[in-house]
């Protein structure tokens, strides 16, 4: 990275991490993807019971090559059928920990998340005692208007070729509401395989520190 992108990244980093914090929440800077087990292994113990959503940042981070082989106590979503995984859903809600990547960050401190399943968002909102997040700085928007163009246009088109939903944006790119010049957070396709259809904005925290951010000063996931 060029010395003046590289001061760009941290500056924004820093503004982010400011308000995340004003927020409630506990933020972690790591230079690199490599540096995030480390962090991570110093917010959870081998004793208490950790569940994860599915997340691509978590996998290029190594965290969850981590939390199968080095003797925790995971929840491994692989262990799991089409027909019981309602109960690793479940289950993930009395997790000691949870990690999820997010959708957006604004420099606002708010995280952006949209699920189709929703088992994810909702165990961010309630449950775990504590939620660990994992994200590169391509996830940091300006703001939620920000958030929600980046979701309709990077997250929601990627995610839907990687779990072969049959949906408009999988077949060009951007969502149904952008080509229609329709309007709104929730605005988009009518597709049975849609992922956007529950919406959460994570903003001041009322449990201090529930959820921690660890922000990556590299691209990670989409
Ligand atoms: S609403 Fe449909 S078309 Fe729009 S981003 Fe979501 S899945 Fe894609």
């Amino acid at each position: 990275m060029e010395e003046n992108v590289k001061k760009i990244v941290q500056m924004r980093m820093e503004k982010t991490k400011k308000a995340l914090e004003s927020n409630n929440m506990q933020v972690f800077i790591a230079d690199t993807k490599e540096q995030v087990p480390e962090i991570v292994k110093t917010l959870i113990s081998k004793d208490e019971l950790i569940g994860s959503g599915g997340s691509v940042s978590l996998k290029e981070a190594g965290v969850i090559d981590m939390l199968k082989n080095e003797g925790y106590n995971f929840l491994d979503r692989a262990d799991f059928t089409a027909e019981n995984i309602k109960d690793f859903y479940i289950k993930c809600f009395s997790t000691d920990t949870y990690f999820t990547s997010a959708n957006a960050i604004t420099e606002n401190g708010e995280l952006y998340n949209v699920d189709g399943n929703s088992n994810r968002i909702a165990a961010i909102a309630f449950g775990p005692e504590s939620v660990i997040v994992v994200a590169g700085y391509n996830k940091i928007v300006k703001n939620l208007d920000d958030a929600v163009k980046r979701v309709k246009t990077i997250a929601a088109p990627a995610n839907t070729v990687r779990l072969s939903c049959d949906t408009f944006c999988h077949e060009k790119g951007e969502c149904a509401a952008l080509a229609g010049n329709c309007d709104g957070i929730t605005s988009g396709c009518k597709s049975d395989g849609r992922i956007c259809c529950n919406f959460l904005v994570s903003a001041q925290q009322r449990h201090k520190n529930r959820i921690k951010v660890i922000l990556v000063a590299e691209s990670l996931g989409y």
